[in-house]
């Protein structure tokens, strides 16, 4: 009986090490991003208890209805697989007291899980950094963690390729008021929503304004909208809003549609859209949840946040063409003995010159084989030099630095003077 081959689950990817070093280069970009901006990361375990997310994230949601990850554990406990990152992060605030008369800015990253329909862009495992700043109820912070994104849309070269979507949700008064508005507008509509919108109308009709059957469209698009109904307060919340990032140089287009898929939104909410994906154009998305401390049972927090899939944004990067040189996988140097008498020399070489320069990328080789063969493993490593040590270097304290990618001459050198001639050749890097 031949044995089948596991396999990895469906919707759940791999990140082989040929892609790596470009999830690397976009996480260093958004750490340093964040640490520039005062925010201190958390993490928070994967699993959590399934109420913590149906009580956030809303009984009537796409993710809570049937894209969550939940079983019982052999204690009979209901579990989840976190679908997203802002429930988690205000279980561990509250629990370990970070927004008892303070303020935090906090960052995370890591994988979420949603079962949904696996196609480009949109997985079951996916990834995700998100940001999430406590107890600040003025649009500044609103104006600031857009400002964070749009800084990172300008370092990675991506900010002529996304659009900012703008929207107020009001006050939960002025969601309420508005709700029976557009369930009026619904029902004279009926006959023209789908089996998922009808069953919404009871539940939560404002996530019918999210659908995204495109026989809807025209129907959603004559809906009185929320924007217009806005309380006061969130009227200049928005106004001012919109005020900083005109001041600011940040362009966006206000969609009054945009509802946002959780129902733990109010006031300002935005997402940064791409055309380049096809329909998974959404990167990052966030808003404000002023009262969802309160609805995990802490006290009234304000808060606002985002999160972008970086699956997405690798995606982007690639199919944009962006992606640097740096975000390649990248040798600088193949230390190559000659023969096996060489090898120990070798090893010794190559820490020395490890202890030297500190940003050098040196592989050595090992394990043997014959001259030929070591110089084709040389060439396959992609190392822009090779620094080779055979009989006459062990007897002169030398080593040959052989050009591998260019057309030129190779060079013998003391083994003294090395470290210099690669900062030379290569560049000074100290990272
Ligand atoms: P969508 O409308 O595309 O389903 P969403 O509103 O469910 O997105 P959020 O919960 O706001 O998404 O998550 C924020 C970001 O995380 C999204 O904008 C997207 O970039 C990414 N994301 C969400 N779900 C997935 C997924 N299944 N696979 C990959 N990335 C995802
Ligand atoms: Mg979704």
């Amino acid at each position: 009986m031949s044995k089948k081959k596991i396999q990895a689950i469906r919707g759940m990817n791999d990140l082989l090490p040929e892609q790596s070093p470009l999830w690397q280069y976009f996480e260093g970009k958004m750490r340093s991003l964040l640490a520039r901006y005062g925010y201190a990361e958390i993490r928070t375990p994967i699993v959590e208890q399934t109420a913590l997310f149906k009580r956030s994230i809303g009984e009537v949601t796409d993710i809570v209805e049937k894209e969550m990850y939940t079983f019982e554990d052999r204690n009979g406990d209901s579990l989840t697989l976190r679908p997203e990152g802002t429930a988690s992060c205000v279980r561990a605030a509250m629990e370990h007291g970070l927004l008892h008369n303070q303020t935090q800015r906090l960052w995370y990253q890591g994988p979420m899980f949603r079962h949904e329909r696996p196609q480009k862009g949109r997985y079951r495992q996916f990834h995700q950094v998100g940001v999430e700043a406590f107890g600040l109820e003025g649009p500044d912070i609103d104006a600031e963690v857009i400002l964070l994104s749009a800084r990172l849309w300008r370092e990675l070269g991506l900010m002529e390729h996304v659009t900012l979507e703008l929207n107020s949700l009001g006050s939960s008064e002025a969601r309420a008021a508005y709700r029976d508005t557009l369930v009026a507008y619904f029902e004279q509509h009926h006959d023209q929503l789908d089996e998922d919108s009808r069953r919404r109308m009871s539940s939560n009709p404002l996530r019918i304004l999210d659908s995204k059957n495109p026989e809807m469209a025209p129907m959603l698009a004559e809906a009185p909208k929320l924007i217009d109904h806005l309380d006061d307060e969130s009227r200049e919340h928005f106004e001012t809003l919109c005020a900083m990032l005109d001041a600011a140089g940040i362009a966006y287009v206000i969609n009054p549609r945009l509802v946002r898929g959780l129902d733990y939104y109010g006031r300002t909410v935005f997402e940064w859209t791409t055309t380049a994906l096809g329909s998974q154009g959404t990167v990052c998305a966030g808003g404000r949840y002023d009262g969802l401390v309160e609805q995990l049972g802490g006290k009234p927090t304000p808060a606002v946040g985002f999160a972008m899939g970086i699956e997405r944004l690798i995606l982007l990067l690639e199919t944009l063409a962006l992606v640097p040189d740096a975000a390649r996988s990248q040798l600088d140097l193949y230390i190559l003995p000659m023969d096996d008498a060489a090898t120990a020399s070798a090893l010794l070489l190559c820490e020395r010159l490890r202890d030297e320069l500190p940003g050098l990328r040196a592989q050595l080789h090992c394990g043997g084989g014959s001259f030929k063969s070591r110089i084709k493993k040389a060439d396959k490593s992609g190392a822009r030099l090779a620094l080779l040590l055979g009989e006459d270097e062990l007897t002169h304290s030398t080593a040959t630095l052989k050009f591998m990618r260019e057309d030129r001459e190779q060079q013998t050198l003391t083994q003294n003077a090395l470290g210099e001639a690669l900062v030379e050749l290569l560049g000074h890097r100290d990272n």
